[in-house]
């Protein structure tokens, strides 16, 4: 198990290969934001009880492949567990991939395979899950959100922004790990959500894929500053 202490009290990284999902430390245990690849529940499961705690939520950032794939299985294994996501990704998590007439009408990109598992609450920017707050970043897909720690300053990003070899947009990441591009549905909106990040003045940012970056402020006026 491949531990990476990001906050020593409040947040652990787990690297499981292609994507990343996090443990955050609550009162009554972790909240797990984004369920990896699937196959890797019970990785997840072992590692909140080494770091001495069980999962009572889990916080998604979107409906990709890539970052629900193991829910199904935390949820049978977990049992009473707290699943969140926004009410706009919420559909996609049935493969619902219909858009809104408000909404840029090119079709989603990247992988739904939707989930039997169906959330116990729908997100609103805006509001707190757990310590987190839960910031719409629309872009990389019609729904898609960020959370922010505010008690370390810590966002959660998913593919907001990708860091693979450092922090980059999400349709620009380096040549040799196109995946968030590809994926992303419309470049001009998640270049605004990106944007308005900024605002919030993180002080680290987790994103989906790549690494931790510990200078988050400092890192996003460097993008969009
Ligand atoms: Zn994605």
């Amino acid at each position: 198990m491949k531990f990476i202490c990001i906050h020593k009290d409040l947040a652990q990284l787990i690297f499981l290969g292609v994507s990343n999902c996090y443990l955050v430390r609550e009162r009554d245990g972790f909240t797990l934001v984004d369920c990896t690849i699937s196959g890797q529940a019970a990785k997840i499961i072992q590692a909140a009880q080494e770091l001495g705690g069980s999962i009572r939520r889990i916080l998604l950032t979107h409906a990709h492949v890539d970052h629900i794939g193991s829910l199904d299985q935390l949820h049978a294994q977990l049992g009473t567990v707290d699943v969140a996501i926004s009410q706009r990704e919420a559909p996609f998590l049935h493969k619902d991939l219909s858009l809104r007439p408000n909404e840029p009408q090119q079709k989603p990109k990247g992988g739904f395979p939707g989930a039997t598992t169906r959330p116990t609450h729908t997100l609103t920017d805006g509001e707190l899950f757990g310590s987190l707050r839960c910031i719409a970043t629309p872009g990389h897909t019609p729904g898609h959100f960020s959370f922010l720690d505010e008690r370390d300053g810590t966002l959660f990003a998913g593919d907001a922004l990708t860091s693979i070899g450092g922090l980059h947009r999400v349709t620009a990441p380096p040549w040799y790990f196109p995946l968030t591009k590809m994926a992303t549905w419309d470049a001009a909106l998640a270049e605004t959500s990106a944007r308005r990040l900024l605002e919030y003045k993180p002080k680290a940012i987790a994103t989906g894929h790549g690494r931790f970056i510990s200078n988050g402020a400092e890192e996003l006026s460097r993008l969009f500053g």
